[in-house]
């Protein structure tokens, strides 16, 4: 798969669930991947957000090429906030304090990233905010005066289930983070990576987040 075979995955995706073509965004992630790779495998198909999940290197990459849409994906640690400097969306709050923290090094950036809230996805290890706690998250992300834009979810790993199940699984869990989303008023919704991205723009993935299928 290439650049323009995701794209034409997503725009077939969009078109079996009746969506407005375009309506779903695709972040190209390049975590791991050097300004070169991204240039051949992104940016000469056009102009696309690139996803960073590790903090040092979106700060190393980001300075070279600061005018780039650079969305942080990872998971936020109290020391690396101040490497999110060119970020435009954090798609990965997972508590207020995170927020708190980027309002801050905002003060000195003189602007703010938008924010997504990361929802736990139902396995033990993963992140995200309980979605019984997600409400009072965004009262207290809100009040940092960043703006929430949406929800993001990452699919656990269900390799081991036979197909059917795991699409079953997976939709469940698009589905419930959509449904959740447009209870709390809130419009973006990340969701789905390579593997599972057609079954997220089903369920209205606003922003698809591929990676390997970009390289290889
Ligand atoms: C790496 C990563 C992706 C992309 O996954 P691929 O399988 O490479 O498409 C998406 N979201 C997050 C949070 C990631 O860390």
């Amino acid at each position: 798969m290439s650049l323009p075979g995701v794209l034409a995955g997503i725009r077939a995706a969009e078109q079996a669930a009746g969506r407005v073509p375009g309506s779903a965004r695709l972040v190209a992630v390049t975590k791991g991947q050097d300004l070169d790779a991204i240039e051949r495998c992104v940016l000469a198909h056009g102009a696309f957000p690139l996803g960073e999940g590790r903090a040092q290197e979106l700060r190393d990459k980001s300075a070279l090429r600061p005018e780039l849409e650079w969305h942080f994906i990872g998971s936020l640690q109290r020391n690396k906030v101040k490497y999110l400097r060119h970020v435009t969306l954090v798609h990965s709050i997972e508590a207020p304090w995170q927020a708190e923290a980027i309002a801050q090094a905002a003060q000195g950036w003189g602007r703010a990233p938008d924010v997504l809230l990361q929802v736990h996805n139902g396995e033990a290890q993963k992140h995200g905010a309980e979605t019984h706690e997600l409400a009072g998250v965004l009262r207290e992300v809100e009040q940092t005066g960043l703006t929430v834009r949406g929800l993001m979810v990452m699919a656990p790993d269900l390799d081991d289930l036979p197909l059917p199940e795991r699409d079953a699984r997976l939709l469940t869990l698009f589905t419930d983070t959509a449904r959740r989303a447009h209870d709390l008023g809130l419009s973006e919704l990340s969701m789905g990576m390579s593997g599972d991205y057609p079954l997220a723009v089903a369920a209205g993935a606003t922003l698809v987040r591929v990676g390997r299928s970009l390289f290889t």
